[in-house]
């Protein structure tokens, strides 16, 4: 029997994966280049410092103290041997298994657009939250310093996309400018900053329902996020966004929440790639042409029973990380794999202070207020890894409620808090 697993990626997928294949005495070696799990779906609480780190990211060392069999090993993957299961790392390094599984997630897709790599701020990782928390205190300090800088567009916000992330961030975002900001800026005309989302869409997170578009778009319209709809992003400049309208935003902070594709290390396997540069998995969650090698998560198009593309979602992940375990060892042991199943919970998205929208279960019982808050609060909450997590946010969360102050909100990316007023794209 086969007994050696390789998983690249510590994210939900290849964390649940690992747990799964340790729970039968597996040999696994996971890689993740960096040391730690993080929730990407709090990364924009941490951008706008209503969390730390410590309380959205967990060392996977820690996670795994109590699984003997799994082994960790922070590296970036650079290059995969689908044939061989065997992956090198940056420095040299190779790791190989009997079974390979491939749980890379995802990077941000700026789909061509000139100058978005250059000078947008994407939110997928720890590192980006950190950045972009270091920018929006930048331009708030420089303009406290003088308020000339208004002129350069220092209070125009601009997030591109406004699915579930543009939305929650600009909910955030809104939330700084009116309760927290007039703190941190006593002399600042903060309530004049403006948040604008730019989407191609006619309406705010698609794929849910027209109640709860409805209501999200006007929750953050009160709170005085702008929309420009049915409006795409033709060049993101140091100081300025160009709409596909030809019409300009002064601006020097731009947040790409615009889309996604498989993380880079996917095309490195030589697998064919679908949609998004994701791998078209068979229903079994193996690569095409592969029995002993599996792809989950955001690096896979999924699909449910009838063939339905699932999304990408940290609950589509975490389910296809325990499938693929359990199909891992049914091949070890010479049994057949099963068809991925999918349990759909619903989707939720936070709009703001006592505002959210929930569609729980697969058929979508909704709710939108403050019911909606506290069900997006308890399930992040208990979704969070380990007790550091859970215990971490929640306190956070009650201080952020009852007196509105950041202690988080720390510089730490001195290359993205200093700006060039004067740079021209
Ligand atoms: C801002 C944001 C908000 C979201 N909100 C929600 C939400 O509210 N609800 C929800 O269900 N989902 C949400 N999602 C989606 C959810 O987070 C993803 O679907 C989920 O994280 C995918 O899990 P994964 O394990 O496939 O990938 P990831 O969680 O991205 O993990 C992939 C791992 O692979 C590692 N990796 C990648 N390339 C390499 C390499 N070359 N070498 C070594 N390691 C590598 C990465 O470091 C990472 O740890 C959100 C996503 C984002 C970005």
């Amino acid at each position: 029997m086969k007994r050696s697993v390789v998983v690249v990626g510590g994210g939900f997928a290849g964390v649940a994966c690992a747990k799964g294949l340790a729970k039968h005495g597996v040999d696994v070696h996971l890689v993740d280049r960096n040391n730690y799990h993080q929730f990407q779906p709090l990364l924009y609480q941490v951008a706008t410092a209503q969390l730390g780190v410590p309380d959205i990211a967990r060392p996977l060392r820690d996670i795994f103290t109590k699984h003997g069999t799994v082994r960790v090993t922070t590296g970036e993957v650079v290059a995969i041997d689908a044939d061989s299961k065997t992956v090198t790392l940056a420095d040299g390094g190779t790791l190989s298994g009997d079974v390979l599984v491939l749980a890379a997630g995802a990077k941000a897709n700026f789909f061509g657009t000139p100058g978005a790599e250059a000078h947008a701020y994407p939110l997928y990782c720890v590192d980006d939250a950190e950045r972009l928390r270091s920018r929006i205190l930048g331009i708030m300090d420089a303009v406290d310093r003088d308020q000339k800088y208004l002129q350069q567009g220092a209070f125009n916000f601009v997030i591109v996309g406004a699915g579930a992330t543009g939305v929650e961030t600009s909910g955030a975002l809104a939330e700084m400018v009116r309760d927290v900001l007039p703190h941190f800026y006593p002399d600042l005309p903060t309530l004049l900053l403006n948040v604008i989302v730019v989407d191609r869409a006619p309406h705010v997170l698609n794929g849910f329902s027209e109640k709860s578009q409805a209501f999200a778009t006007r929750a953050l319209e009160e709170d005085g996020v702008e929309f420009r709809f049915g409006t795409g992003v033709k060049e993101i400049h140091p100081d300025r966004v160009v709409l596909s309208d030809d019409s300009e935003i002064i601006t020097h902070l731009v947040i790409w929440a615009g889309g996604l594709e498989a993380s880079s290390v996917v095309g490195a396997a030589g697998l064919a790639q679908g949609r998004g540069g994701r791998i078209d998995v068979e229903p079994d969650l193996t690569a095409p042409g592969y029995d002993d090698v599996f792809v989950i998560g955001d690096a896979a198009n999924h699909t449910d029973r009838d063939g339905n593309p699932l999304p990408q979602l940290g609950s589509v992940a975490q389910q296809a990380g325990t499938w693929a375990a359990r199909n891992v060892i049914a091949t070890m042991s010479g049994h057949p794999t099963t068809v991925f199943e999918y349990h759909d919970k619903g989707i939720m998205a936070m709009v703001g202070r006592n505002a959210a929208v929930a569609e729980l279960g697969s058929d979508r019982h909704e709710l939108t207020g403050p019911l909606a808050f506290a069900a997006w609060l308890g399930v992040h909450a208990s979704l969070l890894s380990g007790v550091r997590g859970k215990v971490g946010a929640l306190a956070s969360w009650g201080q952020d409620y009852v007196s509105k102050k950041r202690p988080t909100a720390l510089v730490d990316h001195p290359e993205d808090y200093r700006i060039d007023w004067d740079e021209e794209g």
